[in-house]
């Protein structure tokens, strides 16, 4: 069975575009299969965070993975920190990656443009992804769109390393969603939704209520035309909530285009905010749930010690091919 690996990290909560660019995809694959879900708090840390919320998030991160649909039972659920081969994978990728190939990344230049000081991990930021992904000799990394470039330098520096010392690692293929790939911001539609966007409206998260995914979706920037079509270049906002529709029905933008030939945008706005209530109050109510039970920490603690037996295999490994440290 093939391999894949998947990470979140705690720096807010959960979006509709982390669910419908990644999340939504996991319950379907695991059964298919070998599955690591990761809560990545070392890449939520390269920018400022409280202690006690960061705490909070990642346990409210892995309740969420659960309320999603992932199966403990089936899966290896863990949090980053506790598998300490991540950060020493990532020290020695770090000597293999250039600091140039790092500073040409788009989300290092996102997360770092207009900021007074910028600390070194948010540049560093892939090479741990690397890490995180090449210690279990994934197969394939379900993300969303956004990821693209990372994946791809960590498929260079897999290679770069194969070639240099020897064949440790496997090389991942990316997989992206068909629908829902790439959400947007409400207020700003030529930029991706984010957990950590200071705009609260601009972003719909999986746990607001029914009242407040209203709000933010009938104040969701359209244009003036009032014609609903799917234009991603001259009608972004239309165009992205003709997304989020189709990912949360199943239905084809065409088929939803065509249904609402005629109508207006509050019209459908407000149908899509009822689809979007509806479609995540199943999670919440898990997630209310399962955040409180002893459960999640027994299921953390056992993915904690699967991951650290394949990693400290495959990091053995590249210490090896390195030269770092004794053979034994
Ligand atoms: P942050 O703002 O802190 O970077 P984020 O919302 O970008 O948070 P990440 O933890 O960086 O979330 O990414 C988690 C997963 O969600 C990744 O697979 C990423 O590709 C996906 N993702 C993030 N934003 C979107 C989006 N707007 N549309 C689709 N997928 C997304
Ligand atoms: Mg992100």
């Amino acid at each position: 069975t093939q391999t894949i690996f998947s990470g979140i990290q705690p720096s807010g909560t959960l979006t509709i575009g982390n669910y419908l660019g990644a999340m939504k995809q996991f319950p379907e694959l695991q059964d298919e299969y070998n599955s690591y879900f990761c809560i990545v708090d070392h890449h939520a840390i390269t920018v400022p965070q409280d202690r006690l919320k960061l705490r909070e998030r990642t346990r409210s991160l892995a309740a969420m993975y659960i309320a999603c649909g992932i199966d403990p039972n089936k899966v290896t659920l863990f949090i980053q920190s506790e598998v300490p081969a991540h950060t020493e994978l990532a020290w020695m990728l770090q000597c293999v990656a250039s600091v140039g190939e790092l500073e040409r990344m788009t989300q290092f230049k996102d997360k770092s443009e207009g900021q007074e000081s910028v600390t070194a991990g948010l540049l560093t930021y892939p090479p741990l992804m690397a890490a995180d992904i090449l210690l279990y000799q994934t197969d394939i990394v379900p993300v969303g769109d956004d990821q693209k470039q990372h994946i791809e330098l960590t498929r260079n520096l897999a290679e770069r390393f194969n070639n240099r010392y020897n064949d440790i690692f496997n090389v991942p293929d990316i997989k992206i969603q068909e629908v829902g790939a790439r959400i947007m911001s409400l207020q700003n539609p030529t930029k991706k939704m984010s957990k950590s966007d200071d705009n609260q409206k601009a972003t719909i998260y999986l746990l607001d209520d029914p009242k407040r995914i209203e709000k933010k979706i009938k104040s969701a920037v359209t244009d003036s035309e009032g014609i609903i079509e799917f234009d991603k270049d001259n009608k972004p906002g239309i165009s992205n909530l003709l997304n989020i529709y189709a990912g949360f029905t199943n239905k084809s933008v065409d088929q939803i285009v065509a249904e609402y030939e005629g109508k207006g945008y509050g019209d459908f706005k407000t149908d899509l905010a009822e689809i979007v209530s509806n479609y995540i109050s199943d999670i919440q109510q898990r997630y209310h749930e399962l955040y409180e039970s002893e459960e999640l920490d027994d299921i953390l603690d056992q993915g904690q010690e699967k991951a650290n037996k394949v990693a400290s295999k495959t990091l053995k490994k590249a210490k090896k091919a390195m030269g770092i440290g004794r053979v034994h």
